[in-house]
């Protein structure tokens, strides 16, 4: 449920508003917004006498939030969410976000020469596993903590912000220390300890659809990341399962629009696990930012014919670049930017 307020209530009236519904029992969550301010009631067991918020001095209305997603639904907010990284990037504004990297971090001449052809071509975040989700136990883990560690030192020289992966509740902490956005795997969607865990990072988090997930399954596992105070989250379609075994997933770009509509939460596209073969990666991205996505999460390899994870989806550095120039054109022609908050580099 959701109070919200007159224009220009005053700052006793939304107090008001605030203890009452503590005093009913409830959590009160203002939403200060840039047109008018809310307060979302928390815990709503279908209990809650709402006369006696609408009689408030200040109040406009209560609306009930009917989606069984609360915070995350563009009844509760309808403002878009716009995340920003430590190093200014912004993910849900009018700007186009491109992060990049390998799938897996190998080595420190892998990641830092990558790094810096990818800041060259224009990118502005660094993705790169260090903790990878293997299908098979007996393939590349990760570096683990020096995989983090190699990130960091990436970031240092380049200015990219950097976002990898938490695989379990006990490594969100190693990775919140080093990361600039935490990402949740397609295969820990409903990992709910996980997701509790990384909410109370603070830190911003990637929060990938896992391959079985319907969209009201991704909105509820937001959910469970605003719920304890994060709303730094930015949503991610990275394909799902079907019947036709042709490419890796799915890539579901309709998940794009979808999503804004029913939530204020940025939401971007992977077209490399979303299709898993190389010469599908830059169509495929294309359709994602013509189709709305807030960004997209693209895997680059300096060496795909030899890297350690998901060689065949990566793309060369050169189509890389290729694609950043085309992906300018089409963010441009639907009113949005490629924009980098870095000073420009040449290509190496
Ligand atoms: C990845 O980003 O490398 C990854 C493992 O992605 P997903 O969780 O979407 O499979
Ligand atoms: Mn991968």
């Amino acid at each position: 449920m959701l109070i919200v307020m007159k224009h220009g209530a005053s700052e006793e009236e939304v107090r008001q508003v605030i203890d009452t519904i503590e005093d009913m029992g409830y959590e009160a969550r203002p939403i200060p917004g840039r047109q008018r301010t809310a307060i979302g009631l928390i815990g709503n067991d279908g209990k809650v006498d709402s006369s006696r918020l609408v009689g408030l001095a200040g109040v406009l209305e209560v609306i009930p939030v009917t989606q069984p997603y609360k915070q995350v639904s563009r009844e509760w907010k309808d403002e878009p969410t716009i995340i920003v990284l430590a190093n200014g990037t912004k993910i849900g504004d009018n700007e186009v976000a491109v992060m990049a990297g390998p799938c897996a971090v190998e080595s420190e001449e892998q990641i830092l020469g990558i790094s810096r052809y990818l800041r060259g071509a224009g990118a502005t975040v660094l993705r790169g596993g260090a903790f990878k989700p293997r299908t098979s136990p007996y393939a590349f883990q990760g570096l683990g903590v020096r995989g983090l560690e190699l990130l960091a030192r990436a970031r240092e020289e380049t200015g990219l912000a950097v976002v990898t992966e938490a695989l379990d509740p006990e490594s969100v902490d190693v990775v919140a220390e080093y990361a600039d956005m935490i990402q949740i795997g397609a295969r820990n969607m409903q990992n709910y300890s996980l997701l509790r865990k990384a909410g109370a990072s603070g830190k911003p988090v990637l929060l990938k659809r896992g391959m079985a997930a319907t969209i009201t399954e991704l909105l509820l596992a937001a959910e469970y990341l605003l719920a304890e105070g994060n709303d730094q989250v930015v949503l991610c379609e990275r394909g799902v399962r079907s019947f036709d075994t042709y490419t890796r997933n799915l890539l579901d770009l309709t998940a794009i629009p979808v999503v804004h509509a029913l939530s204020h939460l940025p939401i971007i596209a992977d077209p490399s696990h979303g299709t898993g073969i190389r010469a599908k990666v830059t169509p495929m991205a294309r359709a994602a930012i013509a189709a709305g996505a807030d960004g997209i999460i693209v895997e680059v390899h300096p060496d795909p014919d030899h890297a350690l994870s998901d060689g065949g989806q990566s793309l060369y550095p050169d189509q890389f670049k290729e694609l950043m120039d085309q992906i300018a054109v089409i963010a441009s022609a639907i009113g949005r930017r490629l924009v980098s908050p870095l000073v420009p580099q040449n290509v190496g």
